[in-house]
């Protein structure tokens, strides 16, 4: 579905990442796992066109989307759920979703969406008319999301969705995160809880210092001495 061949990505001189290449399958849940500052956000940012490679190559169902503006890869069907989530706090619920779809013109679709985040997320429902900046924590990220999906992406990119939530929360996004897997939706999850991360996911990269230093299966990595001393406490 996605595939990333041997990009760099530089801020000015800096150079973020260096040579990464990996690949996402349909249906897949893919985790990118790393420290702070590896440059997995700069990943994510770059896929969804935030950022632009200086060399090499992004291709979504075979078509180029490296350099490609942000507005066009949402049409082509990829949503970034952005790190710090970035809602319109002065807008109530209800506008920040219907901001999602604001490049689509299938009314009835629209609508049809509308109901499936409402179904996924009830709390939402029942705070259509409240300013987003007055929601909590857990609320905002599930605003974030809810938003996202209202543009119907195939594929989701999902930077740190835990951040900040308290653990019982942290869990119901996470069983969210599955159950929108489920429904047929792609998802990139960055996330700095690498245990959580990996109980959901099919496959991980590793991330160190911008480039992919480890690759493989969920269940793999996290049985593996080096991920277990490195990311998972060490146990
Ligand atoms: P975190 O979880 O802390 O966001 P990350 O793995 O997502 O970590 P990135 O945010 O992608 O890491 O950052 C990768 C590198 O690029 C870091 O060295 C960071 O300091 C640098 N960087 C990120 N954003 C900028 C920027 N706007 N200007 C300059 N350097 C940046």
């Amino acid at each position: 579905m996605l595939k990333v061949e041997g990009i760099d990505v530089f801020y000015g001189n800096i150079q973020a990442i260096k040579g990464v290449t990996l690949e996402i399958n349909e249906g897949e849940i893919v985790t990118l796992i790393g420290a702070n500052g590896a440059g997995k956000s700069t990943l994510l940012k770059t896929i969804s066109g935030l950022l632009k490679p200086k060399h090499g190559k992004i291709l979504y169902e075979g078509k180029s989307i490296a350099g490609k503006a942000a507005q066009t890869i949402v049409k082509q069907g990829i949503s970034h759920v952005p790190e710090g989530r970035r809602i319109f706090a002065n807008m109530t619920v209800e506008e920040n979703l219907e901001l999602g779809a604001f490049l689509r013109k299938d009314k009835a679709g629209i609508k049809q969406d509308l109901d499936k985040v409402y179904e996924l997320f009830p709390r939402l429902l029942e705070r259509l008319k409240q300013q987003a900046g007055t929601l909590s924590g857990g609320e905002q990220q599930m605003l974030a999301m809810g938003r996202a999906l209202m543009a119907r992406p195939r594929l989701l990119l999902l930077d740190e969705p835990s951040m900040g939530l308290a653990p019982l929360l942290v869990k119901t996004i996470f069983r969210i995160i599955e159950e929108i897997n489920q429904t047929g939706t792609t998802i990139l999850l960055v996330e700095q809880n690498a245990n959580l991360a990996l109980s959901i996911a099919d496959r991980a990269y590793v991330v160190e210092t911008g480039r992919i230093v480890l690759s493989g299966d969920a269940e793999d990595l996290t049985a593996s001495e080096q991920i277990k001393m490195a990311y998972l406490g060490g146990h």
